[in-house]
């Protein structure tokens, strides 16, 4: 039999956007459910690579990245629990002289938004990194960036969450949108009814699946990502490091193991990828060859896990966050293209103040899900890559 559920918001989606804004609201006062397709946390919110960054976002997403920052700090202490968060540094390591010039020019276009990074030289890098090769050329180091454990943050919003008065139902796939009149009135699982004037999708990847329920196109596509992670080391690197190029990332974890991001997939987030070669059990891989050519050090660590996740990807991978042009009532906050584990404490709490006050707090004109319309009608993924493209 059907359970019918009364809430203010309705969220579609138990990942860390999701779990953030039912935390937020029900700080507020409202009364929030959710619908879980599978368990909490356990997308790319519980599997990602832990990274807490400024440096290298795309301009118009600094103001969201520099504010999510400084909710991190506090964040421990507002959940009264543990995610590990640290400010470990964050540095962009060059390989080549033409590499320093582009963390040169990153720099510089990155100043007017009040990001300040430093560029360092070889010495200063393996201070830092005391596991790197010798053939690094300087690097751009961002000190105020860091880390924090995906999955133990995650978990801690959803028990702060569920603390506060939220209710989550887990095996519960949204298979209807419930629209009266253009407005919405809910949405439903197989088992769950609930009733909302208001509805959060925050599926990640799966978000244009569940918008299609109310006839609503978005332009989010999956891009998968594989991390290994190494037995405990000794000191291989303090900051999560990156390489100039991207292709390759190394965060040590204060247990001493090493997650490192595999290169075949890591590097073009705009592709539809799916490397076979990354398949498979972790005795069958190849060694993660690009790490070890930048961290000689791991080539003999031994590797105890790995595994992949699904990013959401836009065609300007930029989040949409808000409503929809679609039935009344109807808001998304999704397509974080990557950046979503250090964004989604942040847009959790800019959804609940929109919803709650009318009002994010912030300019979000440049994340409006109208960008991507045309007089037509909203252009598809593929059509936007060709325009962007071509
Ligand atoms: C390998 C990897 C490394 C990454 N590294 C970083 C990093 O270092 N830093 C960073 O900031 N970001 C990183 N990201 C990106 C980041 O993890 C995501 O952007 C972020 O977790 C998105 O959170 P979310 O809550 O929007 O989506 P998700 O975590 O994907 O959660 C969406 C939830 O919706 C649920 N769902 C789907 N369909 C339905 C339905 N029909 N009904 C109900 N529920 C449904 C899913 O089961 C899922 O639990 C990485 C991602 C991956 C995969």
């Amino acid at each position: 039999m059907t359970k019918t559920v009364r809430a203010d918001v309705a969220i579609v989606g138990a990942g860390i956007v999701g779990l953030s804004t039912a935390w937020r609201l029900q700080q507020a006062g409202k009364r929030v459910a959710v619908l879980e397709r599978g368990i909490i946390g356990a997308e790319a919110s519980g599997r990602n690579g832990s990274g807490v960054r400024q440096q290298g976002r795309v301009l118009p997403e600094m103001p969201l990245a520099r504010a999510a920052i400084r909710l991190w700090g506090g964040l421990d202490a507002e959940l009264g629990r543990p995610t590990g968060y640290r400010r470990n540094g964050h540095l962009y390591v060059a390989e080549t002289n033409a590499e320093m010039d582009r963390l040169v020019a990153m720099r510089e276009a990155e100043l007017p938004t009040g990001l300040v990074t430093e560029l360092i030289g070889p010495n200063r890098v393996k201070e830092l990194a005391p596991g790197i090769t010798d053939a690094i050329v300087g690097a751009k180091y961002c000190p105020e960036d860091g880390s924090a454990d995906a999955s133990t943050a995650t978990t801690a919003i959803a028990a702060a969450a569920e603390e506060a008065g939220a209710q989550i139902f887990c095996h519960q796939p949204a298979v209807e949108m419930l629209v009266e009149q253009g407005r919405m009135v809910g949405v439903a699982s197989k088992d769950i009814r609930i009733e909302a004037p208001i509805v959060l999708i925050a599926a990640g990847p799966w978000s244009p699946y569940v918008a299609q329920l109310a006839d609503v196109y978005l332009p989010i596509y999956p891009s998968r990502a594989v991390l290994m992670r190494t037995e405990a080391l000794p000191p291989v690197a303090t900051p999560f490091v990156q390489t100039a190029s991207m292709d390759m990332a190394v965060l040590q974890l204060a247990d001493g193991t090493v997650r490192m991001g595999a290169a075949a997939d890591a590097a073009d987030y705009t592709r539809f990828t799916y490397d076979k070669s990354l398949a498979g059990p972790i005795e069958a891989q190849p060694r993660p060859a690009r790490a070890i050519t930048v961290f000689p050090a791991l080539a003999e660590a031994r590797l105890v896990g790995m595994w992949a996740g699904i990013r959401e990807c836009t065609p300007d991978m930029m989040p949409i966050l808000g409503p929809v042009v679609g039935p009344e009532g109807l808001l998304v906050a999704a397509g974080f293209s990557g950046h979503g584990f250090a964004l989604g404490p942040l847009a959790g709490r800019l959804m609940s103040d929109w919803i709650v006050k009318g009002d994010p707090g912030m300019d979000l004109s440049a994340f409006a899900y109208r960008r991507f319309l045309r007089r037509e009608g909203p252009l598809s993924v593929v059509q936007l890559r060709v325009e962007q493209t071509g």
